[in-house]
């Protein structure tokens, strides 16, 4: 009795605690998203990978007419899979084949058709149907020479792996609503310099699309590495800092009142961990605080380039003996991108982590926009503003902060629906501020990091010694 008597108040002081933090409370977990989590089938993926190598080689310069071998088949089957997923959308998800031919460039001998295979799964509130997420993994594979055509190149972790898991997310996804855009998507070309994705980002930016955010998925499935290490139990999240495509005005400000770890790409990464932890609990998100490996790239790239907020996710611990390699065997040892060095039941909680963070951002109102700080008044207050969302489930708004060295947002405050507030008696010289729109439903959007007010209408003067 009196046990229980105890867990009731420490329960009651946790509530009390997490109306503080930015972590969701238990009951406050949102039961689509735990029947996402739930659903997604490690036997699918691993069915997919195997399917996917069973092509032979899929490197882009392969054939593209064969029905079992290359390239080509992969496409077409991908192609298929998708259609499959979509049936269970009631008309929502749509499926297109992506081709463009690409002229002759450095790791392109000839002029070569490159085709993304793209499923969208449109947002069914009107008022967000034009927000649109991206996920994405590349089913292109190499082996030792990335214009090699003819060698086998399995690429089972490299990249079936993220390429099975955008399957599976779609497959499960599919049936669900959720009130802004998701694009499924495997891309072709990464291999021959991110061609696929590239193609994508800048359709998107032509046409205008409002891409608030794109995952992608690259070398997901290998939980031992080539350094001796065994860990299923941690996926890395690659986001910048500093934005790829930072204007010099923009680096001006960032400079005067920090930033360099609050790009919208950063606080997507936070929003990812955030959500993995409630939902996941048996796979770590690390974040790591760099848009990807050690001078490497990967199909995030592109979109950050052209001003949208991308990560990338990649096991902690790679195996180089299996990626990029001729298979063989040398001195004992077994190089090459096989199957058997794929841990299928990790990949699923890596798209779980996925489909979750995906489901709650489309779930959730669009991040604020045009959010400042009243950055002229020497005060020891902190005054916010920003506009109104337009969604029409909105709730309100959170300002959330942390200590100027706190990797993650640590605090959080409910302030209703309004356009603007002042953290009274908080200092905006020590503290990180954010705001994040929350709807009825209790889900939050990610933050975003307001900009300074340009405007120079204070009412103290504006000298800054
Ligand atoms: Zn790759």
């Amino acid at each position: 009795m009196l046990k229980s008597l105890t867990l009731l108040l420490v329960a009651a002081s946790v509530t009390i605690v997490s109306a503080q933090t930015p972590r969701r409370a238990p009951a406050a977990r949102n039961r689509t998203i735990t029947n996402i989590v739930r659903e997604i089938d490690a036997r699918n993926i691993e069915a997919s990978i195997r399917k996917l190598v069973s092509f032979g080689t899929r490197n882009t310069l392969s054939e593209q007419n064969d029905p079992n071998r290359g390239f080509g088949a992969a496409r077409d089957w991908l192609y298929a899979e998708f259609l499959k997923a979509a049936e269970a959308s009631n008309g929502r998800m749509t499926v297109e084949k992506q081709s463009y031919e690409q002229q002759k460039a450095q790791r392109v001998p000839q002029p070569t058709i490159i085709t993304n295979v793209v499923a969208t799964l449109k947002g069914t509130q009107p008022e967000s149907t034009d927000r649109i997420y991206v996920v994405s993994g590349h089913y292109d594979s190499m082996c030792n020479t990335p214009t090699d055509a003819k060698c086998d190149a399995p690429g089972a972790n490299d990249d079936a792996s993220g390429t099975a898991a955008v399957l599976e997310m779609a497959r499960v996804m599919a049936k669900y609503e959720f009130d802004a855009t998701i694009v499924f998507m495997a891309v072709a070309g990464e291999e021959q310099s991110l061609l696929g994705s590239t193609h994508f980002a800048e359709q998107a930016k032509q046409k205008s699309w409002n891409v608030d955010a794109m995952f992608t998925n690259d070398i997901i499935g290998n939980t031992l590495g080539g350094n001796g290490v065994r860990d299923r139990g941690t996926v890395r999240v690659f986001s910048e800092g500093v934005p790829t495509n930072e204007t010099p005005a923009e680096a001006n400000t960032r400079r005067s009142v920090g930033g360099e770890n609050d790009s919208a790409s950063r606080q997507l990464a936070r929003f990812i961990k955030e959500t993995g932890d409630v939902f996941v609990p048996q796979l770590k998100v690390t974040l790591v605080y760099r848009r990807d490996r050690y001078g490497r790239g990967g199909d995030h790239i592109p979109f950050l380039e052209r001003g949208y907020p991308a990560v990338r996710f990649t096991e902690t611990n790679e195996d180089f003996r299996h990626q990029h390699q001729n298979i063989r065997v040398e001195n004992g040892v077994q190089f090459g991108d096989l199957p058997e060095f794929v841990d299928f039941a990790y990949v699923a909680n890596v798209a779980r982590v996925n489909a979750a963070s995906l489901a709650a951002i489309a779930l959730a109102p669009s991040r604020p926009k045009g959010v400042t700080i009243l950055a002229q008044r020497l005060s020891h207050d902190t005054d916010l503003k920003w506009d109104a969302n337009k969604e029409p489930d909105l709730a309100g708004y959170e300002i959330v902060w942390r200590e100027t060295t706190a990797a993650t947002w640590t605090n959080s405050k409910a302030v209703g629906n309004v356009t603007t507030f002042s953290m009274k008696g908080m200092s905006k010289d020590n503290y990180f501020f954010g705001v994040r729109a929350i709807d009825r439903a209790g889900n939050r959007s990610p933050v975003t990091y307001p900009r300074p007010q340009t405007r120079t209408q204070t009412t103290t003067n504006t000298s800054t010694q």
